[in-house]
């Protein structure tokens, strides 16, 4: 059986992604700026090629993805109030699920998916 990282003919982005995060990366944002960092050796060659040539896909994709989350986060908080738990729908309490956002979490210890994850960084580090 192929696993998931070999799988790179024909892949979407939102697939590429999918393999990224299950290979542990890391996903940040800074300053604006989106950076993807691989984790050695666990990626093949194929899939950093992949993530090369659609990098500015999967910019894009990251980018749309969290900016509706912020937006919905942002409207939650009101000044002078505790900051809530930030979720961007109801009813997702399911397991294996973002408890924000209601997508299949990747990876078990996960409780919201990154999307989710760096907009609510992104909204506390606006109110800090
Ligand atoms: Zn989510």
């Amino acid at each position: 059986m192929r696993t998931v990282i070999e799988r790179t003919q024909g892949m979407k982005v939102a697939e590429i992604f999918e393999v990224l995060i299950q290979s542990g990366a890391e996903i940040k944002l800074e300053r604006e700026k989106l950076r993807i960092k691989t984790p050695k050796g666990r990626l093949s060659s194929e899939i950093l090629n992949q993530m090369d040539q659609f990098k500015p896909e999967l910019v894009e994709l990251l980018e749309k993805e969290v900016k509706w989350r912020v937006e919905t986060m942002r409207s939650q908080i009101k000044p002078l109030e505790p900051v809530p738990l930030l979720i961007v729908k109801k009813n997702s309490e399911k397991g294996g699920l973002c408890i924000s956002c209601g997508i299949p979490l990747p990876l078990r210890t996960q409780f919201r998916c990154w999307f989710c994850s760096l907009a609510s960084r992104k909204i506390l580090s606006e109110i800090r």
